[in-house]
């Protein structure tokens, strides 16, 4: 699609259709064609979701080309908020291979047991899957919620890899084996760290626009002077050095 198409209402399912498509399988260049047209959008909040989904999956594959492989572990585990609309199975894959990368073991671990889970459900349709506690804080959405792929995403041997590489941190268990948390600045819920709701007030934090994660009160933050969108100032600074634009409008930019 060509994204100078006007957006207007009557317009509405067509660009949801459009979106919906692109996210679950869309190579690079039609993710960019998508967040641009959504970007001339962006007043519409139906498809604000989209619009940051399409912008994280774009960020994901540049801070993993330029190295950035903090902020691309980031970017994985933040994206696991959209797996109602995009592949969950290799977003939880991603991620918890970023994470083994990153040494973050425990994330890595809890986002490989769900992969796992995942590529069982898809293998066998009607073996049915559980929740289980690890994601009770977090706002990453419930197995039961999820459209599965028809296929895997990854073959059996890589699989076995992850079975192993998950035995061995359970029996070496050197921490506790649990997504880290956070108390939410309002009601002092325990809520996950990179939640960006809080189940129990309701309240909302705004992401990071080099990485997704949320910005609450006692994250530094910076906002870019020219789209006015705000990111945590570490996210940013790493960013920046690396490519001196702002990830949201490219607009020429410097550290703080
Ligand atoms: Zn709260
Ligand atoms: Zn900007």
């Amino acid at each position: 699609m060509h994204y100078k198409v006007p957006y207007h209402p009557s317009l509405l399912p067509i660009f949801k259709q459009v979106s919906v498509e692109i996210l679950l399988g869309g190579i690079d260049d039609e993710l960019k064609s998508l967040n641009a047209m959504l970007k001339h959008t962006q007043e519409v909040e139906e498809l604000s979701e989209y619009l940051y989904i399409s912008h994280f999956l774009i960020q994901k594959s540049n801070c993993q080309n330029l190295g950035l492989h903090k902020l691309h572990c980031k970017i994985c585990v933040s994206l696991l908020r959209y797996i109602k609309d995009i592949r969950p199975d290799k977003a939880f894959y991603e991620a918890g291979l970023s994470c083994k990368v990153e040494k973050q073991i425990s994330m890595s671990f809890v986002f490989f047991n769900r992969f796992l889970d995942l590529a069982d459900a898809i293998d066998d349709p009607n073996a049915g899957m559980d929740e289980n506690n690890d994601f009770v804080y977090t706002d990453i959405p419930s197995v039961f919620d999820l459209s599965l792929p028809e296929k895997n995403y990854v073959d059996e041997s890589k699989r076995s890899e992850i079975k192993d590489y998950i035995l061995s941190i359970s029996v070496q268990k050197k921490t506790e084996l649990t997504l880290p948390s956070r108390t939410c600045e309002r009601c002092g819920t325990k809520l996950y760290e990179y939640a960006l709701s809080c189940k129990k007030c309701q309240y909302k934090w705004e992401p990071c626009i080099v990485t997704g994660v949320p910005l609450f009160a006692n994250v530094p933050s910076i906002k870019c002077k020219f789209c006015g969108r705000n990111a945590a100032k570490e996210c940013w600074n790493e960013y920046v050095q690396k490519t001196q634009h702002c990830p949201w409008c490219d607009n020429v930019q410097t550290i703080y």
